[in-house]
């Protein structure tokens, strides 16, 4: 990689010279490739991709500025995204990672919940991002099941549609599609900002113990869908969930919700990772459909 162009491209978006001493190649990634560009006073983070994938960087560019102006949970800031040669590129102010500890978490919490204060009118965003590589439609929609059912179940079933997985997925994913409306008795969702992806390999705890959160799919949608998605991989303490429900208390049908919303990323695995997710989507869709009438 030649990196004389991204460093002038750093160089022109900040107005300060950066003198570049390392570039160190970072494990960790799923999609992309991942540097720290080392320089004397200050590091940037580097991805790359195909430069047919800018406006997914493009994308996540947006989300981390939505969600840094929030000043509630830490993200790195962007500094300039393009494309070089045969590369898209993302610059990211880079963070200097610590160890999570008791009141890291409990801020966690705290800051999570607050994020998941900012509203606005309608659930969406104003672009289209995208979940792992998978494009993720964000139109905007006053009406949350249906946001969920189109956009986010059916969407993803389609895909599945495409890729050779039909049969049973299709028919019963079809059929719960139509029940959505059980699962949300007597609840109704505000349109919240999500980080959207919120695994956790997407969070971690700068030196000084302020929490980070990264590479994010955000929308505006159901605060459940972030939490439910924290629990899908493990990773969150319960220090963590004890300070979310103290700053905003969670309801009692998240229990059931909760698979409703991961399903959407499994289904995500299934066609971005292949089979060994068939069986998990069609057994969630069955034990989901058994829950309500
Ligand atoms: P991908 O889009 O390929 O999944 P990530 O955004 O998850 O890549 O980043 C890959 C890894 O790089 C992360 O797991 C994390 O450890 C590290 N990382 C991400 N953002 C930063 C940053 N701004 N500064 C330092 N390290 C980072």
């Amino acid at each position: 990689m030649n990196w004389q162009a991204i460093v002038e491209t750093i160089e022109n978006a900040t107005g300060a010279n950066f003198k570049l001493i390392n570039a160190r190649s970072l494990a960790g990634g799923d999609i992309n490739s991942a540097y720290c560009l080392q320089g004397v006073e200050k590091s940037y983070f580097v991805k790359l991709n195909r430069a047919d994938t800018i406006d997914m960087f493009a994308a996540e560019a947006a989300g981390l500025t939505e969600l840094a102006a929030t000043h509630t949970v830490r993200t790195p800031l962007p500094v300039v995204h393009g494309v070089s040669a045969a590369n898209a590129f993302l610059v990211l102010e880079y963070i200097e990672f610590g160890v999570s500890n008791k009141t890291s978490d409990r801020l966690f919490g705290q800051q999570l919940a607050l994020l998941h204060q900012q509203q606005q009118p309608y659930f969406g965003w104003h672009r289209n991002n995208t979940i792992g590589s998978t494009p993720q439609p964000n139109n905007r929609n006053e009406d949350w099941i249906e946001f969920w059912r189109t956009q986010r179940l059916q969407y993803q079933l389609k895909l599945a549609a495409a890729k050779g997985y039909c049969g049973n997925l299709q028919t019963s994913g079809e059929q719960l599609c139509e029940k959505l409306v059980g699962f949300f008795d007597g609840y109704h969702p505000l349109p919240s900002l999500l980080h959207g992806d919120l695994w956790g390999g997407n969070a971690a705890t700068d030196r000084q113990g302020n929490p980070v959160i990264f590479d994010p799919a955000c929308y505006y949608g159901d605060r459940e869908a972030d939490l439910a998605m924290t629990e899908l991989f493990g990773g969150f303490s319960q220090d963590f969930y004890a300070a979310y429900r103290e700053t905003c208390p969670i309801d009692t049908g998240y229990t059931t919700r909760k698979k409703l919303y991961n399903l959407y990323h499994i289904l995500n695995h299934l066609n971005l990772f292949g089979s060994g997710y068939l069986s998990q989507a069609e057994n969630m869709i069955s034990s989901l459909s058994s829950e309500i009438r």
